[in-house]
């Protein structure tokens, strides 16, 4: 639970965190509560959950210490542009109820991401923010961004697990020195990962679940990681990864089932550029 990553500004971010994307504003609380108590101390929302409030309020009820804990969030579209993100960076800090956010997102690579990243920059130097980066930029855009900005990114969160492991942009992402972080490291549970036979014999060699194998290949490459559930029984589950290691066969085994695509949408599809369109008024 201790193992940190350096980020390229020097300071260390926990790699095991906990994700609340989908956990409703009234749950909030109580799951990022649960998730304290186990032992997380990353926590991971972003302003489209609408559920920043719930991790503010669990983070002073738990009375961990605010410098024992690594809060990220991220700035949705409708906020994206100097002006806006700005604003949107002080509400979340309200949300959030603190005076600074450890590692702030820009969520998507659409619409007017420049001037947001600006705003992201300035907040950096003023201390609000003690980290900042990307998500969803694939490679193309990744680069683009990284070659054009002062501070380049320093996380880019992106979809990344077995079946879609991420090789060739976590390269690019070195170049710049930016560390690459999971979404969705148990692929949501689709393509029937949950009885994978490839990950399940694997556990059973182990003594460990599925989840653990595939959370346990990728803490093993550096990737930062947020698995998410509502069940404290399987928070601890999640957590409970750093007391074996995968021997090369079983990692050449588990490198054998990315199909190098995505399970959700591809940042890259202009249907998808289509479908963000629409939502960019979500918040
Ligand atoms: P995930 O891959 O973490 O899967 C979560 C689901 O897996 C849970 O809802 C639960 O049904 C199941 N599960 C979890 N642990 C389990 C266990 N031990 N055994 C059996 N089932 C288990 O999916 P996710 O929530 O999409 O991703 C994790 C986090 O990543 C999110 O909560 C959010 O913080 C972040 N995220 C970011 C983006 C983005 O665009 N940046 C997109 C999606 C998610």
């Amino acid at each position: 639970m201790e193992k940190t990553i350096r980020l390229s500004n020097g300071i260390e971010m926990p790699q095991l965190g906990y994700g609340v994307y989908q956990v409703t504003p009234e749950e909030c609380e109580r799951c990022v509560g649960d998730a304290l108590s186990v032992g997380y101390r990353m926590i991971d929302t972003a302003q489209a959950y609408a559920n920043e409030e719930g991790v503010g309020a669990a983070v002073k009820k738990s009375g961990i210490e605010r410098k024992n804990l690594f809060l990220v969030s991220k700035i949705w579209l409708s906020n994206y542009g100097y002006e806006r993100a700005k604003a949107a960076i002080d509400e979340s800090l309200r949300r959030l109820d603190t005076d600074y956010i450890d590692l702030m997102l820009l969520h998507q690579p659409f619409c007017d991401y420049y001037g947001a990243y600006r705003a992201l920059q300035d907040a950096y130097k003023e201390g609000k923010l003690r980290a900042i980066g990307v998500s969803n930029f694939l490679p193309g855009r990744f680069i683009d961004l990284a070659s054009n900005v002062e501070v380049p990114p320093m996380v880019n969160q992106v979809e990344t697990h077995v079946f879609n492991q991420q090789w060739k942009a976590q390269e690019y992402m070195k170049e710049f020195g930016t560390a690459i972080m999971s979404w969705g490291p148990l692929a949501e549970g689709r393509n029937g990962f949950f009885t994978n036979p490839v990950l399940e014999a694997i556990g059973k060699a182990h003594g460990k679940s599925v989840a653990q194998v595939a959370l346990r290949y990728m803490l093993e490459r550096d990737i930062i990681l947020i698995p998410k559930s509502t069940h404290i029984e399987r928070m601890k589950e999640n957590m409970d990864i750093f007391d074996f290691a995968l021997t090369d066969d079983e990692r050449e085994q588990i490198k054998a089932l990315d199909t190098g695509k995505s399970l959700f949408f591809d940042h890259n599809d202009a249907e998808t550029t289509k479908m963000f369109m629409g939502w960019r008024g979500l918040v």
